[in-house]
């Protein structure tokens, strides 16, 4: 069901998505080279704790999922693109790292990724970075009234298409609100004009994420972690976007 939100709702939702953009910058802003992916899980769980909000991802557990998460956020290196679950791994010169956060404040959800590169970058990380994040703006700007969640994917898969970046379709985005993952869902490719119509009060996780040479993916041993099958490298870029009488709303705005 979607379930569409009234404008004082997402004035609700607007400190949920300020602390998770917090969070991401101050995880960008400590990842470097030396930094292990559980210290930057560390850092988030401090934030949550300092700032009285809840964890969506440290009891999530569905049907796929081996056992509940146990950790507050996605890290994703290099191969592994999503769902990426921290462990104990020092980041290196030239990892592309993907963060993915979401947290709950006074009840309403928010969520949002980030790529980056520590130390030393590939040229090649950063057209994919920087093609990620186009494809975002592209999504976000697509979000408003009148227009179906088809123009959205259409906006993104143009930007990775006009880059002859592949697109898989089995993990997008998705409603967001009292819970993480609600309809609709928004994949990353497809039909203009197609598919739910964009009204007032929508609220939606925006997410494109790439790799460099295949759409195809598999599941780490570790049971979460989504990585590429040709072991080319993903990024991933992420907003909660409010569709509102005035256009776009990026609650997660950095
Ligand atoms: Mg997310």
């Amino acid at each position: 069901m979607i379930e569409l939100r009234t404008p004082t709702q997402i004035e609700q939702m607007k400190p949920a998505g300020r602390f998770v953009a917090d969070v991401l910058l101050a995880l960008q802003e400590k990842a470097d080279v030396g930094v292990n992916l559980l210290e930057l899980d560390e850092l988030a769980r401090q934030m949550i704790k300092d700032r009285g909000a809840e964890s969506c991802y440290i009891d999530y557990h569905p049907s796929f999922g081996a056992s509940p998460f146990g950790k507050v956020l996605c890290t994703s290196v290099n191969d592994a693109v999503l769902h990426g679950l921290p462990h104990d791994y020092e980041l290196q010169d030239g990892d592309l790292l993907s963060v993915d956060f979401a947290a709950s404040v006074d009840g309403w959800v928010s969520d949002s990724a980030l790529s980056v590169v520590v130390g030393t970058p590939r040229q090649e990380d950063l057209d994919l970075i920087e093609t990620t994040t186009r494809a975002l703006e592209a999504g976000v700007a697509a979000a408003r009234p009148g227009n179906r969640i088809g123009d959205i994917s259409a906006a993104i898969a143009s930007v990775a298409h006009a880059k002859g970046l592949k697109i898989n379709t089995q993990f997008g985005g998705h409603g967001v609100g009292r819970t993480m993952h609600g309809d609709p869902h928004v994949p990353n490719d497809g039909r203009a004009g197609r598919g739910f119509k964009l009204q007032p009060g929508l609220v939606i996780a925006i997410e494109p994420w790439f790799l460099h040479t295949t759409d195809e993916i598999f599941t780490d041993p570790d049971g979460w972690t989504l990585r590429s099958a040709d072991k080319s490298r993903g990024a991933h870029m992420e907003h909660t976007v409010a569709v509102t009488d005035d256009g776009p709303l990026v609650l997660t705005q950095r």
